[in-house]
């Protein structure tokens, strides 16, 4: 049923994705578990096969593939490692900045490196001391100088932000006023003076996918890094949340989730319990049937909202109910997998109990579970407001026709003419 969804492209690009995954990424999941690093080497080969830029139109040398497409690489990535499935997911945050808000400046100088995956982009919303309320953020941008001269001085201190030890464009919104107009998004390269990225500090799952915090110490920012105009930066941070950053997790859950599930089922036919599969037992089997029922569902409210994001609908309600649910029922399998799997689960010589941290790791970001019940309770009321798929339906829209799928990376990528 959800097959439905996809084009012959999208099945290619799938066994492209899920064929490099297997002989590429699977290799080095077991020295990312251990290592205590951020896994920079693979991420950068994954980014060189243009997989970051799936989104970005063709002109600038991207994919222009869309968001369907977008979901199937995140997905097929995070079947075989979820730590990798989220590192692409946090650099189509940084690119979904500059596609939506970014000026033709902005959008040549950046977005061919990043289709080219010599930049990986990130986006620093989030503060220690707001988290869900970004309205409550701290940091700000002070102007300075005049006409040519003028730069903006960042101050503060930016958490969890995925990709922050190997980003190469941060995309940081900070206040530059009051009330929900005063934020302003800027795009601060990594190595400018005053921004540090703290170390890595291994977490309990993702190993290997980097999120830590940015200090932003007086860092000094030409006006030409301003993204959008002063003021927009709360409408920068909420439409690349909803539009990338919700699909982007739900795909994600969906790629551990389809691992839990292969996981699981290969064990119960394989492990022996009163002489015959623990498959054959009836409590084993229903469990089963919850998983594939969990999973089922999951794909179809996966895809669906990003089919309707690639033809112009509005979507937003649909985005998040699809990362409720993915993030939601991807938990609740994982830890009736580990009950199917029961002692053995807790070894290391299964995967499980990496999928089990994995999922742990999806109810934060693009809003927890409880933000989107919110916004799905304001939809329910009347209480929303123009949805971010309408007002930008016109970027997020994908047109098969102009922009053939690209499966490979684009070899010499280019600015428009
Ligand atoms: C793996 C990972 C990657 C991330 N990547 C990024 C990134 O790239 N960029 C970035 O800016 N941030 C990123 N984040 C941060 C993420 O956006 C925050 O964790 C998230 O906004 C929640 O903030 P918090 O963790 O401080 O929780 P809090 O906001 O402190 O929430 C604590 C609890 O209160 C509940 N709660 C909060 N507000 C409400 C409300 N209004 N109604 C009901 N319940 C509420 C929450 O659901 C939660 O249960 C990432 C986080 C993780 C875990």
């Amino acid at each position: 049923m959800s097959d439905g969804f996809l084009t012959d492209d999208h099945h290619r690009l799938r066994q492209r994705v899920r064929a490099f995954a297997e002989t590429e990424v699977a290799p080095h999941v077991a020295a990312m578990e251990s290592s205590g690093r951020v896994e920079t080497a693979l991420a950068q080969l994954i980014a060189a096969q243009g997989w970051i830029g799936v989104t970005i139109d063709p002109a600038y040398g991207g994919m222009g593939a869309g968001h369907l497409a977008k979901t199937l690489i995140i997905e097929e990535l995070a079947r075989i490692s979820g730590a990798m499935g989220a590192m692409a997911q946090a650099s189509q945050l940084g690119t979904a900045t500059i596609i939506n808000y970014g000026n033709d400046d902005q959008k040549q100088r950046w977005l061919p490196q990043i289709a080219a995956g010599t930049c990986l982009p990130t986006i620093a919303v989030t503060e220690p001391g707001s988290g869900s309320h970004v309205l409550g953020m701290r940091s700000t941008a002070r102007r300075t100088g005049r006409g040519a001269r003028t730069h903006y001085v960042l101050t503060g201190r930016k958490s969890w932000i995925g990709n922050s030890h190997i980003g190469h464009l941060h995309a940081v919104v900070v206040r530059t006023g009051r009330g929900s107009r005063g934020l302003s998004a800027f795009g601060v390269e990594h190595d400018r003076p005053g921004l540090t990225a703290t170390p890595y500090r291994p977490a309990m799952g993702l190993r290997g996918f980097g999120f830590g915090e940015l200090i932003l110490d007086r860092c000094r920012v030409p006006a030409a890094n301003l993204i959008g105009q002063i003021g927009d930066g709360l409408a920068i941070a909420y439409s690349s949340s909803i539009l990338y950053g919700r699909p982007n997790l739900t795909a994600v859950a969906l790629g551990l989730h389809q691992a839990i599930v292969d996981q699981t089922v290969s064990f119960a036919q394989h492990r022996r319990r009163y002489n015959a599969p623990l498959a054959q037992l009836p409590t084993i089997r229903d469990k089963i049937g919850l998983l594939q029922q969990r999973l089922m569902t999951a794909r179809i409210l996966a895809y669906h909202a990003v089919h309707q994001l690639d033809h112009g609908q509005p979507c937003d309600h649909d985005l998040i109910n699809a990362k409720y649910l993915n993030v939601a029922a991807s938990r609740d399998s994982a830890r009736d997998a580990m009950d199917i799997h029961a002692a053995a689960a807790l070894h290391t010589d299964l995967p499980l109990e990496r999928f089990f941290r994995d999922v742990q790791h999806l109810f934060a970001p693009a809003g927890t579970g409880d933000i989107q019940l919110h916004r799905l309770a304001e939809a329910a009321l009347g209480l929303g407001h123009r949805q971010w798929s309408q007002r930008l339906a016109h970027l997020t829209r994908h047109h098969p026709d102009a922009t053939q799928t690209r499966t490979s990376a684009p070899a010499h990528p280019t600015a428009p003419a």
